[in-house]
């Protein structure tokens, strides 16, 4: 494959600097419209929001998808050509309306913190000024640009999926805007999958004090499966099994009949994920007298770190260092993201949004300087993997 003009992405990377205080503008703008993955009616607002301005920043059209229950989704198109490149980036966060009041969009030197400006609202704006800056210094691409914007990543992708996957299969090469990891803001080139379950556990409720040997304590028999299911993690395989949620009982004086525990599943590889959900079903009380009920599944497959994946990551890293003037990295992360969802069916390369730390933690925050190099990174992949197109 060509290599990216040098000339062309130092146009680029000088007009995304120009725009470097209006980027930051649009960044303040969707950090302060709050977009917590339960709240409809702001994520359909950012929706409307997003679907604008892609318009107004860098044309080509855009189209909103309602759909129930969840946020609305908004996917955007610009360009054409042959083959289709996909840009992911999900605008809802795990921060509750009205974090914004204790942790207020701010800038501190560096430093700009605010709920979700690094996961992954930083990344989402600096995507929208790649576009624009090819855009506005001339550049068409061979092939189109397909941006997806998705309101339910936090909770797992439960409407955003048929649709995100629809378009994978259509993308010859995906990229997703998630935040990079650690202060390096190394690239995501393994993303462990996930399995979310629920175990219920039935046992037979009596009187604590009156009867108690006649009850058979779901929360005792709970607490025992706990207990097995976390020593069936292993960090040497990557393998990990957390219960994150427990309920249980209905009052003190009483052996409890029910108990639930809700389950996080997490592994690098496909078979490794089947063997744990197998594993999981197929659980025998142990205690006597007490019934499990499993339910859940895979809910994202793993990004692998295939050769295609590889290629992708050290086309990236080239382009940093000889165009851009620094050093990138790659990691692997045990987070799923919605590019679990595309790997299945297309070369995905991850990470590519802001540099900061903190993603769902209170000190969530990007770094100021990294922003134009990230943005002119994102630039320099579209130009060499769709190519540029010449003028006829
Ligand atoms: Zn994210």
């Amino acid at each position: 494959m060509k290599k990216v003009k040098y000339a062309v992405l130092q146009a680029v990377a000088a007009h995304i600097e120009k725009n470097h205080n209006q980027m930051l503008h649009y960044l303040r703008t969707i950090v302060e419209h709050e977009s917590f993955s339960a709240d409809k009616e702001k994520l359909d607002q950012l929706a409307l929001w997003l679907s604008e301005t892609f318009e107004e920043l860098v044309g080509g059209t855009s189209e909103i998808i309602e759909v129930q229950t969840y946020g609305n989704h908004v996917r955007c198109e610009w360009g054409q050509g042959e083959g289709q490149v996909l840009i992911l980036a999900h605008f809802d966060t795990v921060w509750p309306i009205g974090t914004l009041n204790e942790m207020p969009f701010r800038i501190e030197g560096n430093r700009v913190s605010g709920p979700g400006v690094f996961d992954m609202k930083g990344g989402l704006i600096q995507g929208l000024f790649a576009l624009k800056a090819l855009k506005d210094t001339g550049i068409s691409l061979d092939k189109k640009v397909v941006v997806f914007f998705d309101s339910d990543e936090e909770i797992g992708n439960p409407s955003s999926r048929p649709y995100i996957e629809e378009e994978a299969k259509k993308s010859d090469y995906v990229f997703v805007l998630e935040p990079g990891m650690t202060l390096e803001g190394a690239l995501k080139t393994s993303r462990k999958g996930v399995g979310i379950y629920r175990l219920e556990v039935t046992g037979i409720p009596s009187h604590a004090g009156v009867d108690p040997d006649k009850g058979v304590s779901a929360i005792d028999e709970l607490a025992r499966q706990i207990l097995k299911l976390h020593g069936e993690t292993d960090f040497s395989t990557g393998t990990t099994i957390s219960v994150g949620k427990i309920s249980g009982g209905t009052a003190t004086n009483v052996i409890a009949e029910k108990a639930v525990a809700e389950i996080d599943v997490r592994g690098k590889t496909a078979e490794e994920l089947e063997r744990v959900h197998k594993m999981l079903f197929n659980l025998e009380p142990l205690k006597e007298k007490t019934k499990l009920e499993m339910t859940g599944g895979i809910n994202r497959m793993p990004l692998e770190r295939t050769e295609k994946v590889q290629e992708m990551f050290e086309t990236a890293k080239r382009i940093a260092k000889e165009q851009l003037s620094f050093e990138l990295m790659e990691k692997e992360t045990g987070g799923g993201s919605d590019g679990n969802l595309t790997a299945p069916f297309a070369a995905t390369l991850d990470g590519l949004g802001a540099v900061g730390d903190g993603a769902h933690a209170n000190h969530e925050h990007l770094l100021l300087d990294r922003m134009n190099e990230r943005c002119a990174l994102l630039a320099g992949l579209l130009i060499h993997y769709a190519g540029i197109r010449e003028k006829s």
